[in-house]
């Protein structure tokens, strides 16, 4: 009995020492900008991302997406010269 009651009490140690951690690095200013930096994409006219959606790069554009700068890398589009 007070082996398991030790073992359970050790995991709700690590659990909230988990969550110290992440709370942690989501108040850390540089990380949250780094994680949701939007930049703009035109699926039918490029694989560039944009800073600005004003960008001349982005003029002919039929559509213009809004996502993050990571997801805009994930999906393969490099940055744009013009407005980088
Ligand atoms: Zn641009």
């Amino acid at each position: 009995m007070q082996a398991k009651r030790c073992y359970k009490q050790r995991i709700g140690t690590i659990l909230l020492a988990g969550l110290l951690a992440v709370s942690g690095s989501v108040a850390t200013p540089q990380v949250a900008v780094a994680a949701s930096a939007k930049v703009y994409v035109a699926p039918d006219s490029g694989k560039k991302y944009h800073s600005s959606k004003d960008c001349r790069g982005l003029s002919n554009a039929n559509e213009i997406v809004k996502m993050t700068k990571k997801k805009a890398k994930d999906q393969g589009y490099t940055k744009c010269k013009i407005c980088n």
